[in-house]
């Protein structure tokens, strides 16, 4: 039985909270505080809500974990200290539902239980990220071993995780979205090297590394394939659907947060002659980012209900995903300028969530490929005769 969201607020307030400038300096003692953290939160029972308990977790289908999150989204380390943070949430997702038996017991019960962390690499320096039809890194089979060569980046946590699941071209004579498969790869695995690539908002350490990832004639054992050949497309597609939800769960917690700092900000700081919160214009920024963190709270919920009830929910995905990264800028921009230049300066968790935030309209596709796939769709729908109808 999973905890109530009101555990998990409890816990980040009482534990998390007062130790966010230590853990944002990403050094020796915010390890351990990160370490000990997460122990207290796994021995509370507030451990990988996002896997269902046959795979390990505590979670309730995608409609609770939305709930969940806009708690844990509030602080950039929740995700860590609760075990469900990206992209090992999404890799554990996917070895649950296509890992063999042996897979799972080999790779996904280490992720689970918090012994170990993995990477996902899939994007590469030399072709477009946003359109992976084109990835050139290739696995072929030896004997009974395949042999990975080629150069992945933004491989996120790849600094010190015990594996990756790499996407490579198994079968080049196939079409496009056939050609490629998933493969588990140890990370001390001979001939893969790992470089993390500074990036903005991150100060880069373990998990919160974006990494290079060179395979050299990396070979792994054939069985370390994931689900059937030529299914790498699909099963990302299967991943990073709710892995983009995941982000925007996450997201709708620093929208919030950004909207507390705020409001209390507005009311606390004088300027000619009044508080900041009688100015008509921070009453506008007010009521518009109220307004846009509702409107993603509500396609959120309807994104995740039509996941757990397996319906498409290719369209409210794409929409959600550009949409809640354009409220979550501009909602934390507000905040920053609300605070004036208190808000640039580490002594507020604002500057940190503004420069997590620009990478919310890249990763997981940038904004312009979502805008094209749901337009794309209802066109498709329209040019059919069907016509496209909110539902
Ligand atoms: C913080 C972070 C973490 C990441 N983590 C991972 C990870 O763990 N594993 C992994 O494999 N990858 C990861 N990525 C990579 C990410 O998924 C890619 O950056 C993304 O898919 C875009 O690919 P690209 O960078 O190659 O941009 P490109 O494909 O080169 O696109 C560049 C720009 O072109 C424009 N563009 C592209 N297509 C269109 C179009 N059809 N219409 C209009 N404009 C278009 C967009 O503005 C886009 O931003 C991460 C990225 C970031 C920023």
């Amino acid at each position: 039985m999973a905890e109530p969201r009101s555990a998990y607020r409890l816990f980040i307030d009482e534990h998390i909270l007062p130790v966010e400038t230590e853990l944002l300096q990403e050094d020796d003692g915010a390890d351990a505080l990160l370490r000990e953290l997460r122990a207290r939160a796994r021995a509370a029972g507030l451990w990988a809500p996002h896997l269902p308990p046959e795979a390990g977790g505590t979670g309730e289908g995608f409609l609770a974990y939305a709930d969940l999150n806009e708690e844990i989204g509030r602080v950039a380390w929740a995700q860590y200290v609760f075990n469900c943070q990206a992209p090992d949430a999404g890799n554990g997702e996917i070895l649950h539902l296509f890992g063999t038996e042996e897979q799972k017991e080999h790779w996904l019960r280490p992720l689970v239980d918090g012994n170990a962390r993995s990477f996902f690499s899939m994007t590469e320096p030399d072709v477009s990220g946003a359109d992976p039809t084109a990835l050139q890194t290739t696995a072929t089979l030896d004997g009974q071993e395949w042999v990975i060569s080629g150069r992945k980046w933004f491989s996120s946590g790849a600094e010190g995780a015990s594996f990756g699941i790499v996407m490579a071209v198994t079968e080049p004579e196939a079409e496009p979205r056939r050609r490629m498969s998933q493969i588990i790869v140890p990370a001390d695995a001979p001939g893969l090297a790992i470089v993390p690539v500074p990036v903005l908002g991150h100060r880069g350490r373990g998990w919160t590394t974006h990494c290079e990832v060179t395979y050299s004639d990396v070979r792994v054992p054939h069985e370390n394939l994931l689900g059937q050949r030529g299914a790498g497309f699909l099963i990302a597609q299967k991943r990073l659907g709710p892995g983009r939800i995941h982000h925007v769960m996450r997201w709708l917690g620093q929208m919030q947060r950004a909207f507390e700092l705020m409001c209390t900000r507005a009311l606390e700081r004088e300027a000619f002659g009044g508080p900041l919160a009688e100015k008509q214009t921070v009453q506008n920024w007010i009521a518009d980012s109220a307004a846009e963190i509702q409107a993603c709270r509500l396609l959120t919920l309807d994104a995740a209900r039509k996941i757990d009830t397996d319906e498409d929910a290719r369209v409210e995905i794409s929409l959600l995903k550009f949409y809640a990264a354009g409220v979550l800028s501009r909602v934390i921009d507000r905040a920053v300028q609300v605070h004036g230049a208190l808000g640039l300066t580490d002594r507020s968790p604002l500057s940190h969530m503004y420069a997590q935030a620009r990478g919310a309209h890249i990763y997981d596709g940038p904004d312009e490929v979502h805008r094209m796939v749901v337009s794309r769709r209802i066109l498709d729908a329209f040019a059919t005769g069907d016509g496209w109808r909110f539902s």
